[in-house]
């Protein structure tokens, strides 16, 4: 039995998806147009915020939303260092400082520790919904509010997911999201999409993302290059028709992990599971012991495993070099070592699914006797 990680051949083997971008061909309006507007309109309905920008990634949106902030060099913002590196690269790219923030049992940032962290320099709070798991965004926006910070999502991980029916995006004074091809919400290449309710940032970001032309003569600031592929957007629209259905499918996943290897208890840990939540399973991390005999057991027979992440933001070698070290974030370091993720995609059958609970099982047995 061989158990892929994720299986985008068996997606994207998909002929109505293709005659779609062949209609493209005939008009060749490569660059934004109705398909990307189309595209916004499904993203800022599904994330409940009356606007939504289409951006070339999720960097670039964390970056833009900075940028229309007014976010930059002598300025900080809090973050976590356990997300994938872009995070913390788009808030260097502006020229502002990230400030870590250590993550509690749910990988995501511990509420509680953040205001410690602020100073009268700190602009904003980028939380970072992990593995489509929202973070605490009731206490996130008091804590925003009192101090008169913003809070950009990062919500690359997170399309579709939700905290009491709000759904994550609209949270924030800006949500960003990514259509990476590894994503719940994938394209084939490079694309994202930033959500808000204020027309001004939306106004700021459309701007931004295409090098500030208010027409196609006038620029009415400096700006970038940083727009949706119109055939992205084409198979985004395509991609978004089914959301609902795969997340759901994820959800199913999950909850049949967690029945199964909650028996394992002593040495795997599964997700925190909270009350009034839609956890929408990007990644289906477990804590677990003897982690890398593990991998290398499931690897060997046939179940691809994956990491996310196996080095905090913090000790990359860029950050190293700024002066971080090892113990300054324990939790985030301490779970970087006990993290693996197991496949969860949507392709999985009960037989694949049943057949990697089942040698996890098996390995511990070995390991037990
Ligand atoms: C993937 C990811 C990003 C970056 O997304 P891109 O679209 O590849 O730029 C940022 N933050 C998190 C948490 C991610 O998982």
């Amino acid at each position: 039995m061989q158990v892929k990680y994720l299986d985008l051949p068996r997606q994207f083997r998909d002929n109505a998806l293709l005659n779609k971008i062949r209609v493209l061909f005939e008009t060749c309006q490569f660059v934004l147009g109705p398909e990307v507007e189309a595209f916004e309109a499904n993203v800022a309905k599904l994330c409940q915020t009356p606007f939504c920008v289409g951006v070339n990634s999720c960097t670039d949106a964390i970056f833009l939303a900075l940028k229309a902030l007014n976010i930059g060099s002598g300025d900080e913002v809090i973050t976590v260092p356990n997300s994938f590196f872009a995070t913390a690269g788009a808030i260097v790219a502006t020229g502002a400082t990230p400030v870590f923030v250590d993550v509690g049992e749910d990988y995501n940032i511990d509420a509680g520790l953040i205001e410690k962290a602020v100073t009268d320099r700190t602009k904003a709070i980028v939380p970072v919904h992990l593995t489509g798991n929202p973070a605490d965004m009731v206490r996130i926006n008091e804590i925003a509010v009192k101090h008169k910070l913003y809070v950009i999502e990062d919500a690359a991980q997170a399309v579709g997911a939700s905290l009491c029916g709000q759904a994550v995006g609209s949270f924030g004074d800006v949500g960003c999201f990514s259509l990476h091809p590894l994503k719940n919400l994938n394209v084939c290449g490079d694309g994202g999409a930033v959500t808000m309710r204020s027309k001004e940032i939306f106004e700021k970001i459309k701007l931004l993302r295409n090098h500030g032309l208010k027409n196609r003569d006038d620029v009415a600031c400096f700006g970038y290059n940083s727009r949706l592929d119109t055939i992205q957007a084409i198979v985004g629209n395509h991609i978004i028709e089914e959301l609902e259905k795969t997340t759901l499918k994820r959800i199913d996943n999950a909850a049949f992990y967690d029945r199964e290897l909650s028996k394992l208890h002593e040495w795997v840990k599964v997700p925190p599971r909270r009350k009034d939540v839609k956890q929408v399973f990007h990644t289906y991390v477990v804590r677990v012991k003897r982690i890398s005999e593990l991998m290398k057991y499931l690897s060997s027979n046939g179940v691809e495993t994956k990491v996310h992440y196996p080095v905090p933001i913090h000790l990359q070698q860029p950050f190293l070099a700024l002066g971080y070290k090892r113990g300054m974030f324990p939790n985030s370091e301490r779970q970087s070592e006990e993290i693996i993720s197991l496949p969860i995609h949507q392709y999985l059958t009960f037989e694949q699914i049943s057949f990697v609970s089942e040698s996890i099982k098996s390995f511990y047995q070995g390991v037990d006797e």
